[in-house]
Parts: structure tokens; sequence; C-alpha cells
């Protein structure tokens, strides 16, 4: 088994964290591949290293003294080289990361060192290879990720190397500097590792046990999600359940290569594993329950409107050319919603009411904000009756009133339009339908 693993911030906080996935390596000769991110948080208002490094290069770059919070970094890393009792030494890595802060290397240079570093000390207590990302991850000249280069190298590379770590989150840009991809993205580099050397498994290790049923805000100590498809996955994160970055799932999903998201702290339990397809059945009907608020929907009402054939393309026209993208767009003989996000159109609210008179010459047009959307994702859903019979049922028990529903093709999702202050109520007894209740 070839594996590839990647350990987020609070996994590799401090020195105890770096032990705890030192035993995570050391008792599975496949974690090949290793990917660290930078110190995170190691307790509740503490500060990640990455936002040290950034608030460090802001006082840099405005010419201030910035030496004082530099230090108080390598006081961080040095905590945990003594702690895990390397002989290591960062010193010289200071010193250039110092004068290059004073040459205004760069936003993404500054970030990037909280990996960079992070990846010397674990190679050094592992024992493993250090290869420096900017030398096997490359960004196009548009500034996008250049897989194919970044493939060519990374497997060319890894085919010698038995073990290694690469630090997440930065590449090396067209132009020669230093690039990072968004924030979290070092579960990309890690997804990008995974298919460079085809690992069988993308281990991502986190601080939690895995992907929940849902948002733990919500529910109190939802269940974990034991398995879940890339597609499932996709609609949860599209409604802001997040636990891994979304750019990192593609470059696994043309592989078929499976994550799995594990718990540093808890390394006995299994975690959520995230497969293309299986045929292993979901516990309850649905897989998992996410949701969003600050949604307004724009009715337009206008008598024979079925005969007129283009109207919905005239309506989303409107939008378009507001620059505003739609959600969903229920619809009915003679009305026609859109859902969009609150807080884009209400900018443009004005601009779109008056396209929209002179595009499809309405009878009226209703607007209604203060609106939420949850997905209820599954796929087991396509092989049960009565899923949507026993959501909406639930809905009424607890008196939510229902705005909008809509059933994707794929049977996978039923997204409902519910107002906001019926979101927390709404996805607790759906949950409570499914998952307390054993369907
Ligand atoms: N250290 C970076 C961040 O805080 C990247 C990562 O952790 O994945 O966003």
């Amino acid at each position: 088994m070839k594996k590839v693993v990647k350990f987020g911030g609070s996994s590799l906080a401090s020195a105890e964290q770096f032990q705890k996935a030192g035993n995570i390596i050391f008792a599975d000769s496949g974690r090949r591949y290793v990917i660290p991110s930078a110190p995170g948080k190691r307790y509740d208002g503490d500060t990640k290293v990455t936002d040290m490094l950034y608030d460090c290069y802001r006082a840099a770059e405005s010419d201030k003294n910035f030496e004082d919070k530099l230090k108080a970094i390598q006081v961080r890393y040095q905590e945990i080289i003594d702690g895990l009792g390397l002989e290591l030494s960062l010193n010289e890595q200071f010193k250039e990361i110092q004068k290059n802060f004073s040459e205004k290397a760069g936003t993404d240079y500054a970030a990037s060192r909280g990996e960079y570093l992070n990846g010397i000390i674990m190679a050094d207590y592992l024992g493993y290879e250090f290869i420096d990302a900017a030398e096997v991850i490359f960004f196009t000249e548009g500034g996008s990720f250049d897989a194919d280069k970044t493939d060519a190298c990374l497997s060319q590379r890894l085919s010698t190397v038995e073990r290694a770590v690469i630090p997440g989150f930065y590449g090396l840009a067209a132009d020669g500097s230093v690039k990072t991809f968004s924030r979290g993205g070092s579960d990309i580099t890690g997804s990008i590792v995974a298919k460079a050397v085809h690992a069988d498994l993308y281990e991502n290790w986190t601080d939690v046990s895995g992907f929940l049923v849902t948002d733990p805000r919500i529910v109190e100590n939802p269940e974990v999600i034991s398995t879940i498809t890339y597609k499932e996955l996709r609609e949860l994160s599209y409604m802001g359940a997040t636990v891994l970055h979304e750019d990192s799932i593609f470059p696994l999903r043309q592989e078929g290569i499976p994550i799995n998201v594990r718990n540093t702290n808890k390394p006995e339990d299994s975690g959520t594993l995230i497969v293309e397809s299986t045929c292993s059945k979901p516990k309850y009907t649905i897989t998992g329950i996410a949701g969003k608020k600050g949604f307004a929907s724009i009715n337009i009402e206008k008598d024979m409107m079925n005969t007129e054939i283009g109207f919905g393309r005239k309506v989303l026209q409107v939008f378009e050319d507001c620059g505003l993208s739609f959600e969903h767009t229920p619809s009915g003989i003679d009305t026609f919603t859109v859902y969009v996000h609150q807080d884009e159109f209400q900018e443009k609210e004005q601009q779109v009411i008056a396209g929209l008179h002179r595009a499809v010459h309405p009878d009226s047009i209703d607007l209604e904000s203060d609106l939420a959307l949850i997905a209820v994702v599954g796929r087991g859903m396509r092989r049960t009756r009565g899923t949507a019979g026993r959501i909406f049922a639930a809905l009424a028990h607890v008196h939510v009133n229902v705005k909008m529903i809509d059933q994707g093709s794929s049977e996978l999702n039923i997204i409902i339009g519910v107002e906001n202050r019926d979101f927390e109520t709404a996805i607790q007894a759906i949950y409570n339908i499914f998952v307390e209740a054993q369907l």
C-alpha cells in the first residue's frame, strides 16, 4: 500500500502533536509521502503561524519593524524542535527569510514559509527526504495551477524517492516567485502528490473524526459519515459543510483515489472514507444535511407565461448581465422564481428589477429576503420511497413552512427553501427523522 498523508495545522501545532503524527506515520510503513501544514492553533485564542507570517510581512512591507514578529515565529518552531529533542537549527533559514522580507519578496512567499519550515522539521524528525514544493509544484503564467507540468515533474522526482516530506500550500509561479494556493491549500498539495505517485489512499489527518452528518453547531454531537461519494461531498461542501479544501477533490477524482479523513487526536477512529463510487449501503437513507442562510427570491408573474418561448432565457439573461449567479429557478405555469445570494443581489436590486421589466414585461415582481436553503443529500435516496414525504412530514411537525422544493434529476439531493429563522429547527428535524429514528 502506498499512502500519502497530510497533517493539518492543529495536528502539528506543538511537539506533542508532532509526536502523535509521528506515531501515526511509523505505525504503517505504507505512509511514505507526508504533507505538513504550518503549525496551527495550540489552544482556543492562539494564532496560526500562517497568520503570524501574514502579519509580520505586512509590517515588513510597510517598512515597519518586523524583527520582533519574526522572532516570535522562530520561537514557535524552536519549541517544537526542542520538544522533539532534535539537533536541528533553523537559524540559516530565518536569516534568509529576514533578508527576503526586507527585500519584499511577496505575501505568498511570506505565508509559504510556515509549511516550508514545518516540512524541514518533519523531515528531520521522521528521517525522510525533504523536497521543497517550489521544485515540484507549478503555476501557469495566468496564475492557475499547472496540473500537467506538476504531475510530470512530481511523479518523476518521487519515482526514485522511497519516503519524502513535501510541504503543503505552495509552489512556484511562472515568474520564478513562490505562490500559494488559497487558504487551507495544503489539502490540495496532498491530493496532487497522491495523484502523482498513484497512491492507494490519501489520508487527510485533522482534528475531527471525519465528515459529520450535519453541522455540530446546530445538532448536538452528530454522527460521523463513514463512507461518502465525491458527488455527495460536493453537494454538501457547496452548501457550506467543510473539512477538506474543495479543490483537493479534482485531482483525485480523475484517478479514483479514495480520501480518508482521520483524527490525529483519535487515531483509533476510522474517520470518513471519500470514494468515487461504492456499493456499500449508507447507514441511513440520507448521507448528510447542510445548508446556508442569506438567500433572496425574485418571483416573477405573468399571465400566459407558459406560451412565451424564451421567457426563462430572457429572465436569466438579466441576471447574467448584472453579473449575478442564480442558485435555483423553481417555476409554475405563470410564475418563474429565481433564488440568488441576498448580499450579492442587494447591491444590484434595482438594476435587476428594471432589467426584468424591460426584458419580459411581467405583471408583477415580488421579492422575498432572509431565506435559507437546506440540502438533504444521499445516494440512498434513489432506492428509497417516501424520502421526500418523510422530510416534509418532519418539517410540518415542527411547524416549519417550506417555501421551495427542488429535487435534482440525479435524485442525489433534495433542496428545501425555508425562512432564515426556521433554518436550525428544520435541520434538527430532518436529522432526527433519519438518524435518530434510524431510517
Ligand atoms: N497554512 C495554510 C493556512 O492556514 C494552509 C493550510 O493549512 O492548509 O491556510
